[in-house]
């Protein structure tokens, strides 16, 4: 009899056991919140994740930092045109520093 074969009123019964096992499985050893796998490093257990998912998701990071700074970049050169001089000069003057700080030859 397959799971969904069984009488409703052994659900629970049968819902409890598996919550339970996994509670207990959770707790004797720590997996990857994204792929699942056992987790035995350290470092791996405090951040939740393994090495490969973890570097996964910092990439998935980087990727969305891009977007948004490319998207700050197109909002600011749509801008230039209509710019008066004080806000130019600012403007120049902020990323003069923010090149020279970045350490970009201008
Ligand atoms: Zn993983």
């Amino acid at each position: 009899m397959s799971p969904n074969e069984s009488r409703p009123e052994e659900f629970p019964r049968a819902a409890r056991k598996a919550f339970a096992g996994a509670v207990t499985s959770v707790a004797e050893s720590p997996r990857c919140v994204c792929c699942r796998r056992p987790l035995s490093d350290p470092v791996s257990v405090s951040r939740g994740f393994g090495r490969v998912c973890f570097g996964r998701v910092r990439l998935d990071q980087h990727a969305a930092m891009v977007a948004v700074v490319r998207q700050r970049i197109d909002q600011l050169s749509m801008t230039v045109d209509v710019m008066d001089a004080d806000q130019l000069e600012s403007v120049n003057s902020a990323l003069a520093h923010l090149l020279d700080a970045l350490g970009v030859i201008a």
